[in-house]
């Protein structure tokens, strides 16, 4: 049965030690159960509980590295004039880019264009080495969802996408982290200001999950914990400060966060 999963600040920094006051929790029965480890290491519960509607919800991972997966569905590869890839098309994103649930995405001034990306994100649950398809689903965790910011004039300017993708706060993930899904199977979508702009569904991927993480780890070892981003479905377009997006997926519930310019 699927289980959902988050991760919340629960003091105030200004007080204590940032990293000694995250608690990782288990939603259930509109509670959430303090876990003494994040969840793939192994369901250990303190005593302590919370109210979900009064803590801070950080992003729902920790990962040691986040590798991401361009152009995985046709028709927002056609949008863009580029080809379907043969084989995965792989990027990373620094894990300083993470934010979470409600908050602000920095416009940089060294852009002027900067788009959303609404996408599936999978945490590893097992160290996968050389994996095949079926040996890599036994691997995944959870899905949660990830807006894969990206800063289009760069990404094409640069040729490498490390900066165009990797600015503070390009990573917004969240809300919740959940597991057990049939992740063949799962859809989502993207508001900006409430207008409905992406709606994807896993099964259109190019490549399937299966095979992504399986591609990955001929490469490079996944860790526990590593985030895996599988792309975005057609309907990209561009942010503005002031707006407000909204993604969505049914178990995994909105990711809402707001643009800001830097200032
Ligand atoms: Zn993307």
């Amino acid at each position: 049965m699927p289980t959902s999963y988050a991760r919340f600040l629960v003091a105030d920094p200004q007080t204590l030690d940032r990293r000694g006051s995250i608690a990782w929790v288990e939603l259930k029965d509109g509670l959430a159960y303090e876990l003494a480890q994040p969840p793939w290491l192994g369901l250990r519960y303190t005593d302590r509980t919370f109210v979900p509607t009064k803590a801070k919800w950080l992003a729902p991972v920790s990962p040691s590295k986040i590798v991401c997966v361009g152009r995985n569905y046709r028709a927002h590869a056609l949008e863009l004039g580029n080809e379907v890839p043969k084989e995965p098309l792989l990027f990373f994103k620094p894990t300083s880019a993470l934010i979470g649930p409600g908050e602000a995405i920095v416009l940089p001034a060294a852009s002027t264009k900067v788009e959303y990306e609404a996408e599936i994100g999978v945490v590893l649950g097992k160290r996968l080495r050389r994996a095949n398809p079926s040996e890599a689903m036994n691997g995944v965790f959870g899905a949660t969802l990830v807006c894969d910011v990206t800063a289009r004039d760069l990404q094409k300017s640069d040729g490498q996408w490390a900066r165009a993708k990797g600015f503070d706060t390009f990573c917004p993930v969240g809300p919740s982290l959940v597991s057990d899904l049939d992740y063949s199977s799962l859809s989502f979508t993207l508001h900006s200001n409430g207008e409905l702009r992406q709606q994807g569904h896993t099964q259109d991927m190019v490549f399937s999950i299966g095979v992504l993480l399986s591609y990955i780890s001929q490469a490079m070892t996944l860790e526990p914990g590593d985030l895996v981003v599988t792309g975005t479905p057609a309907g990209v377009g561009p942010m503005a400060a002031g707006d407000r997006l909204r993604l969505h997926q049914e178990q995994i519930g909105a990711l809402e966060l707001t643009v800001v310019a830097e200032n």
